[in-house]
């Protein structure tokens, strides 16, 4: 009984992202607007998925749902096998704070705070012990190839040194999915051919990435891409 139970918890374990017929309904006013109208997406440990569609179409919102910074109107989310939808707001802090390592198009980083004490943000709300909380900030960001920037601060970095900075913050804490919404949006083209490439890279160590663009050649990166339009999924494949 235990061989035969153990291959179908590793299905279930693996799948990071499991969205069934959501839909998500903004009211102002008198006035209703589905912004999402029933999307059903699954992604597996490990996939490269890009988002695409034109402005309008729902990839902020359904960025928002997956990142479990907006409840959703109808459906279902599970995140790593946890109901999202059955969380309150403390409890939805916690698992995005867990779960989820996050890239914006304005990097958000803390101007005043150096490179470490930006990466390391993560894991005080965390609540790791402060010794620990350096050294795995150092290791972050070795791993973005910024070993030797740890004491600047965000203003004496490059835009892309800055972008690798949140990468690194976003991985800290080692979660289950990375969630980039036009990471490369405010990047020059070197820099946005460096953010992809770490981006490759993760893709390659077995990371889980959602990436948000309205860029086809950004998109081109992923395994897979996802298009929606007028708040539905129209294509979902490999590239
Ligand atoms: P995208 O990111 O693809 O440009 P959004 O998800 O931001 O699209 O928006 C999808 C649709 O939902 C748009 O028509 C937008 O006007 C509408 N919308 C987004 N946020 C709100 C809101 N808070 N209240 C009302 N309508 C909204
Ligand atoms: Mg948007």
């Amino acid at each position: 009984m235990a061989e035969l139970a153990s291959p179908l918890i590793e299905t279930r374990t693996s799948t990071v992202i499991d969205l069934v017929g959501v839909t998500k309904t903004y009211t102002s006013g008198s006035i209703e607007f589905e912004a999402l109208r029933g999307v059903d997406l699954r992604i597996e440990q490990g996939e490269y998925v890009a988002v695409m569609g034109p402005s309008g179409s729902g990839k902020s919102t359904l960025m928002n749902i997956l990142g479990c910074l907006d409840t959703l109107t109808r459906g279902t989310y599970h995140l790593a096998g946890e109901d999202v939808g059955e969380l309150d707001e403390i409890d939805l802090a916690d698992i995005r704070n867990r779960r989820i390592g996050f890239v914006f198009q304005q990097f958000n980083l803390l101007p005043a705070l150096s490179a470490w004490r930006n990466v390391e943000l993560p894991l005080v709300y965390g609540r790791v012990h402060a010794g620990v909380r350096r050294d795995r900030a150092a290791a972050a960001l070795s791993r973005v190839g910024l070993a030797d920037r740890l004491d600047n601060r965000p203003g004496e970095l490059s835009g892309g040194q800055q972008q690798r900075v949140a990468v690194a913050r976003a991985l800290v804490g080692e979660p289950a999915l990375l969630l980039a919404d036009e990471p490369t949006g405010n990047l020059d083209s070197t820099s946005t051919h460096d953010v992809l490439s770490l981006f490759d890279e993760l893709h390659a160590q077995g990371r889980t990435i959602v990436l948000i663009t309205h860029e086809a050649d950004v998109a081109e990166r992923a395994e897979r891409i996802v298009r929606v339009h007028d708040g539905l999924i129209v294509s979902d494949g490999a590239r």
